[in-house]
């Protein structure tokens, strides 16, 4: 069974964590969507702080998304090419398909790669806004000058 392959455990939980992530990021469109729709609906809404917020969030998820595609194809002996994203054995100095160098250092992922952290509770800990808050969607930002 899997259980005892130290490195399919390794992937499943990376895997896990990304699905958890692509739903995260998911949700945070269908807000950013639903809170545009409301100042476009009302002039005197300004929901851009709410929306910058998600934006943020979604470009942070998207990151480490590709973060844990790297430790999969780690786990694998694979490598993305930097230039053209093909994959490639971890030994290839060149990239076979268009002959970019490798940088050392980056073909190893982040040391941290054995410690996975929970995914429910990392998923949570990111979200802006875990429940919906409609007190905010009244009040316009709070105006600096
Ligand atoms: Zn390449």
């Amino acid at each position: 069974m899997a259980f005892f392959d130290p490195k399919a455990k390794n992937i499943a939980n990376y895997q896990r964590s990304i699905d958890e992530k692509k739903v995260s990021v998911s949700r945070y469109y269908d807000e950013i969507g639903r809170y545009y729709y409301k100042q476009y609906k009302d002039l005197n809404v300004d929901n851009t702080k709410d929306i910058n917020t998600r934006c943020d969030a979604i470009t942070k998820l998207t990151n480490e998304i590709e973060e844990l595609n790297v430790k999969i194809l780690y786990e694998k002996g694979l490598k993305l090419c930097p230039s053209c994203r093909t994959e490639n054995n971890l030994e290839y100095t060149f990239c076979f398909k268009c002959g970019s160098r490798f940088d050392e250092q980056a073909s190893a992922p982040a040391a941290e790669a054995a410690k996975v952290e929970e995914p429910a509770s990392e998923a949570s800990a990111q979200a802006p806004a875990e429940e919906e808050t409609p007190a905010t969607e009244e009040a316009p930002a709070e105006d600096a000058e």
